[in-house]
């Protein structure tokens, strides 16, 4: 009996491409002016939830635009257009993160001179998103304390590539017994270094320092 693991890098070739059309999104967002912050998580996270909770916090001072990667809805776009605030769905079919060269095609018929802030929920997935640029200011990892307590050990590279961790849901972590403290330091043993912040999008608790330090 044998029990072998074979480690496939299916996106090695993709990365360079991807690189400098994230350098390009990054240099089309700083003439607009415009912040862009890409939103990763998995599905169930409360990622649309967060950002829908920032838009009710930011849309009086700030022109929000959101994009939405999924697979094939419009579900999550249409939750924040409900709040008034422009949105670009970009289904995805069968990719399972979004890449800098979709994010350019979705955007190629959008006025960005009318928007100073981009939020991007990317497709929710904890793995490859954090492997592709899109040129953003700063690249947010949500998780959630219904996801069970290990998902920042198993995918250490997603906290490691993003900029900032955000723990949602937190109003429900004690019902369940969940050990915060735990998974914090799952987070610093990946980065000692990468803010984390506990927030629930349901209360607003801590949304308050997550927007402080987005300098928003
Ligand atoms: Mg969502
Ligand atoms: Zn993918």
């Amino acid at each position: 009996m044998t029990e072998r693991t074979v480690t496939i890098d299916v996106h090695k070739d993709l990365f360079g491409a991807n690189e400098e059309a994230a350098a390009e999104n990054a240099e089309l967002f700083s003439q607009s002016g415009i912040q862009a912050f890409d939103i990763m998580g998995s599905v169930g996270t409360g990622k649309t939830q967060l950002i829908e909770s920032l838009c009710e916090r930011l849309k009086g001072k700030f022109r929000i635009l959101m994009v939405a990667g999924d697979l094939a809805t419009r579900i999550d776009a249409d939750r924040v257009a409900a709040h008034g605030v422009d949105t670009v769905q970009i289904n995805t079919g069968t990719a399972c993160h979004l890449d800098a060269r979709m994010l350019r095609v979705a955007l190629a018929d959008v006025d960005l001179s009318e928007y100073d802030l981009i939020f991007i929920e990317n497709v929710g997935n904890l793995i490859c998103p954090a492997g592709y640029s899109l040129g953003v200011e700063k690249k947010i990892v949500v998780v959630s304390v219904t996801e069970g307590p290990y998902m920042v050990r198993k995918h250490p590279l997603t906290s490691k590539r993003a900029d900032m961790v955000v723990i949602n849901k937190i109003d429900l972590a004690e019902a369940i017994g969940f050990d915060m403290d735990a998974l914090v330091s799952d987070v610093r043993e990946v980065d000692a270094s990468i803010p984390v912040f506990k927030v629930s999008s349901k209360t607003g608790e801590g949304l308050n320092d997550l927007i402080g330090v987005l300098e928003l």
